[in-house]
């Protein structure tokens, strides 16, 4: 098991509508199908109906369907004008530390997703992001590709190694969790309120790991930038442009440039906690 992170108070989860819903519909076919026998395919559809409801659902990053999700800071920090830069995958041995050194250049301090495996693998690069000033929150601890088909053992397992890697590495506990490509499943709402985490995503991302094109990538990080906005970047597996050099190294000092330049400040997701 484990250990409850610096809380006195266990929280208890309380499912969203839409998880309490489904369990009563659950129960209805069920009892439809006691009580009429010959009632049961239609009881069997609307169960698979839901099942299909919920795994699309599930597909869609930025639904609070499921549970808490933040897609936007907190309405008192958006109103200061301050954004959030969020980077995912790392940390990465060779761009990590250049990212870090463009952030000190413009004074920026941003969240870095990382993942539990690379923290163990990098410690140094670890310790040197919480050094700085940024934050390292909960990406799982192996990114697997089927993230969201793990039941409530399977994901407790990913988030909670992960949580005890960076913990371990950094001395500092995550406070947020972000599911690898976003995607998940019911599971997971009750599993985040067991480890105290804040399931976070997005407000924009600029899909800076299959593009090639950096004007591309900032143009759709700052359409209708503004305060509140959760930005979505890669240092871990980033998109590399046609002369080879990874897309966040070129977009992200411009990145910085119109977050100022637009009277916005960079703040980390866990200094917008109440
Ligand atoms: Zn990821």
């Amino acid at each position: 098991m484990t250990a409850m992170p610096n809380t006195l108070v266990q929280k208890h989860w309380r499912p969203a509508p839409l998880i309490s819903g489904s369990a009563a519909l659950h129960l209805a076919a069920i009892a439809a199908a006691a009580l009429r026998p010959h009632a049961w395919p239609w009881a069997l559809g609307a169960i698979v109906a839901d099942h299909l409801l919920l795994t699309a659902i599930g597909l869609w990053p930025r639904s609070s369907l499921l549970g808490s999700n933040w897609t936007r800071l907190p309405d008192g920090e958006a109103s200061r004008g301050a954004v959030a830069i969020t980077i995912d995958d790392g940390p990465h041995p060779d761009i990590t530390p250049r990212v870090l050194d463009l952030l000190d250049e413009h004074g920026a301090k941003v969240t870095f997703f990382c993942v539990g495996e690379k923290v163990r693998r990098y410690p140094e690069i670890a310790r040197e992001i919480v050094h700085r000033g940024h934050a390292i929150e909960n990406h799982s601890q192996r990114h697997v590709h089927n993230f969201s088909l793990l039941g409530p053992r399977g994901l407790t397992d990913e988030i909670g190694r992960a949580q005890e890697s960076i913990t371990a590495v950094t001395g500092v506990a995550p406070r947020f969790f972000r599911a690898p490509a976003g995607l998940r499943n019911p599971f997971l709402d009750p599993v985040l309120t067991r480890l105290d985490l804040q399931l976070a995503s997005w407000t924009r991302r600029g899909f800076d790991t299959v593009s090639r094109d950096p004007g591309a990538v900032l143009g759709k990080l700052t359409r209708h930038l503004g305060g509140g906005d959760i930005l979505l970047l890669h240092d871990g597996q980033p998109g590399r442009n046609p002369s080879g050099q990874p897309v966040i190294l070129e977009i992200l000092p411009r990145l910085l440039d119109a977050v100022s330049g637009a009277g916005l400040r960079p703040i980390t997701l866990r200094s917008a906690l109440p």
